[in-house]
């Protein structure tokens, strides 16, 4: 008999991203309700099946989202805000408006709050709670679920979302309460619920509570010991409690000391956990191993699995493991067999890889392996893949020994600009000559269909090279016009050659490869396409030059270089899980510091290094925050440390709640950094008072995401209260972000005020 197996969540957009398709055309009026639904039903019965196929015992259902499955909590239990009220007439309408907001027949209502799930790219809505707050079941999204695999054949196991992480990814929409405290009000609802599931004859459970792979208080601590001692006691059903994304730590006790039915840990983020685990594991609690990587694209290494699974097998007893994906394979693309593209995607490197259908198969086959007699099949798999993992360790795809030699020749002085920021400020001030309260924009302006259709033909070989260029160098020179007559300072050349910030990076460097269906959930139908850095990342050439030398030959205003950083061209690929990622990460600074020292040479005096992912990329445990934030700051040290003084380094990053690592920040010693801030002055301020950044800084005047025209007064007044705290010789003045997404209109009208607002800050 194979171990049982299990997935704890599957991708849901669909192999071709059909969710996405149908959903944005009901929401354009373009589809029906009923095509939508049908759609709905249709990948939820392949997801189904496809599992049920390969032979997982635990399937997954209620994993399906047509958004977020918090929202998807929020609105069963009825954590519906009242700006809602006028929109419950219709479930799903009602649910797409707290998803996105509503803005038809007279009403106009914003949407819930969006953010980062834990440490991925998956971004869920934030559920909002009042003082008065009350739950009741709005409907069993669950015992729907359940029902609809049942009448397939095919009893599943429902997923739902703790309790207590529900509320604490939650939001107090108001003062003087808190909001875990809502737990005695939500259990009930919660329960009821799980009785349903009960009775419809299911019989396990899925309860996520990632929250236990985080840093939490005795009060949390003691929380779950009471919820989880009242589920258990009301509930029959088999409980699997599912942490994930990091290790238990301090929490193992309380974990093991839950008395459920089957515990769920991550073996992928901390491989070496199960030893505590086993240890204070009570009673006959079944281990779930999660062993094959959920948020990576890299073939599961079998042998160093079955190790782990040994191990625990030989302690516990095989009626006491499962085998498992560390966490849903929502954060993984769906099917490696569509990548038929081997000019993007190398066979060798594709030989290495699996996305989620290949993921639940490898899933079947450790089962099988840790059998004391094993399948043929399975004992065939597990030579293919020790010879493919044996094939990607020692492929010269994967090992650079220039690079590795590179690495290991990176010295102190690497990181180290020439001078101190004091003695810099003065070059760059004599070189640049500029105003008091310079004006810049960062980076990238409108990208037009006009400009995406080029590109798009450009890859289609509908256009020639030439063609392509001349194009592109007349959107340039439309660009740096523009900003010549608006008035802006510090010009940029504006992007229109790139369609991503990353990609078009990676598509330059050695070591990357690209999908093309390797897409992933990001926010209710967006989808990412992240790169793969497979091998030892090195920039064989130039990337920028040619375009910001144009641009530049086209004024005599400085002309800002543009790249992307080390930190954030990591954080945004499926980066090689073969080396530690820091190592990777230096990789790629020492390719930009290879661009920046060649812009320079080719006399760009002004070079921003984006790094909008420095944040999100920050561990889940306080005590492995330090070690990541050392990192990026050295990483983006070297790469923006191979010029001279003159040479004025910019940074932006796209978030201002940076209480917490402004520090680091000032550490990565960028001349001038710009930052959003124009939706939360008060929290910039606020970092500002209690630590004097000291280089210069941009805090963005204006929110680029929404089309309107700010005007001159508000600009003065938010630059103004950023003088309070920081003083007027260290400040620039610049939108918030990039404005690839806006129309020429608008940010003309935008970027005219923003000049005029300099000019009545210098007088
Ligand atoms: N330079 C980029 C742009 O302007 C920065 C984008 C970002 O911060 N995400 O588009
Ligand atoms: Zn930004």
């Amino acid at each position: 008999m194979a171990l049982k197996t299990n997935v704890l969540g599957y991708p849901r957009v669909g192999a071709n991203r059909e969710l996405k398709k149908v959903e944005e055309a009901y929401w354009a009026g373009k589809s029906t309700k009923e095509e939508l639904l049908k759609t709905a039903a249709e990948l939820r019965k392949g997801n189904w099946l496809l599992q049920k196929e390969a032979g997982i015992d635990l399937i997954p259902s209620n994993d399906f989202s047509f958004y977020d499955q918090t929202l998807d909590l929020s609105l069963c239990v009825g954590a519906i805000p009242e700006r809602y009220n006028a929109l419950k007439s219709d479930r799903l309408d009602l649910y797409f408006a707290m998803a996105h907001g509503f803005q038809k027949n007279g009403i106009d209502v914003t949407a819930m709050e969006m953010t980062k799930w834990f440490d991925t790219n998956y971004h869920y809505i934030v559920p909002e709670f009042t003082k008065d707050q009350k739950f009741t079941l709005v409907y069993n999204k669950a015992a729907e679920e359940f029902k609809e695999a049942l009448d397939l054949g095919i009893k599943t196991k429902p997923v739902l979302i703790g309790p207590i992480t529900y509320l604490l990814l939650g939001k107090e929409k108001e003062k003087g309460f808190n909001r875990v405290d809502l737990i005695d009000r939500l259990l009930p609802v919660y329960l009821e619920i799980l009785r349903q599931l009960e009775s419809l004859g299911a019989e396990y459970v899925q309860i996520d509570e990632p929250i236990l792979s985080t840093d939490i208080s005795e009060e949390i601590k003691n929380l779950y010991r009471r919820v989880y001692a009242e589920i258990t006691k009301a509930i029959k059903l088999k409980i699997i409690l599912a942490t994930y994304f990091d290790s238990l730590a301090d929490n193992t006790d309380l974990a093991t000391d839950l008395n459920v039915d089957v515990l769920h840990i991550d073996l992928v983020r901390a491989p070496q956990q199960w030893k505590d685990v086993v240890a204070r594991l009570k009673g006959n609690t079944v281990l779930s191993l999660g062993v094959v990587d959920g948020r990576n694209i890299w073939k599961n290494d079998f042998a160093q699995s079955l190790e782990i699974i040994e191990n625990v097998r030989k302690q516990l007893g095989e009626n006491r493991v499962i085998i498992s994906t560390s966490c849903s394979l929502l954060h993984s693309p769906f099917d490696l067999d569509n990548e038929k593209n081997e000019k993007s995607l190398p066979a060798e490197v594709k030989r290495w890889m699996a996305f989620a259908r290949q993921k639940v198969n490898e899933v079947v086959t450790l089962a099988d392996l840790a059998d004391i007699f094993p399948s043929e099949k399975a004992k065939s798999a597990l030579k293919n893949n020790i010879a493919d993992i044996e094939n990607r360790r020692s492929s010269v795809l994967t090992n650079n020994e220039d690079v590795k030699k590179r690495i290991a020749g990176i010295t102190p002085a690497f990181s180290q600009r020439k001078s101190p920021f004091a003695t810099r400020i003065k070059e760059q001030r004599r070189v640049l000559n500029l105003p008091l309260f310079p004006t810049t924009t960062i980076g990238s302006f409108p990208q037009t269909v006009e400009v995406r259709s080029w590109r798009s033909k450009f890859k289609k070989g509908e256009i020639t090279r030439a063609e392509y260029d001349r194009l592109l160098k007349g959107e340039i020179e439309k660009t740096i016009r523009k900003q010549e007559e608006i008035g802006l300072d510090v010009l940029v050349h504006g992007e229109a050659e790139r369609n991503d910030m990353v990609e078009y990076f990676g598509e330059q460097l050695s070591g990357f490869a690209f999908t093309q269906n390797g897409w992933v959930q990001s926010y209710g139908s967006r989808c990412v396409k992240p790169p793969v850095i497979y091998g030892d990342v090195y920039r064989p050439n130039a990337m920028t030059i040619d375009w910001i030398t144009y641009a530049q030959s086209l004024t005599d205003k400085p002309v800002k270089g543009m790249l992307t950083g080390p930190v954030t061209i990591l954080q945004w690929s499926f980066v090689r899980n073969d080396q530690p990622r820091a190592v990777t990460m230096k990789q790629i600074a020492l390719a930009i510091r290879d661009e920046v020292v060649d812009l320079e040479k080719a006399g760009i005096k002004v070079i921003q290094i984006d790094e909008p992912a420095v944040r999100e990329g920050l561990p889940l445990r306080k005590s492995d925050r330090k070690a990541y934030l050392d990192n990026a700051v050295e990483s983006f040290r070297i790469s923006a440390s191979g010029v001279k003084d003159e040479t004025q380094i910019h940074t932006h990053m796209c978030y201002c709640e940076f209480n917490d690592i402004i520090e680091h920040i000032a550490l990565m010693d960028a001349d001038v950094i710009t930052i959003e801030c124009a939706r939360s002055q008060m929290e910039l301020l606020e970092s500002f008072v209690k630590f004097k950044y000291p280089n210069e800084i941009g805090p963005g005047v204006y929110d680029i995401h929404s089309p309107r025209v700010p005007s001159v007064e508000e600009m003065v007044a938010l630059m103004r209260k950023a003088a309070q705290v920081i003083a007027p010789s260290q400040l620039w003045v610049n939108p918030d972000c990039g404005l690839k997404t806006r129309g020429w209109a608008e940010t003309e009208a935008s970027l005219r005020n923003m000049v005029e607002a300099a000019k009545v800050l210098r007088r």
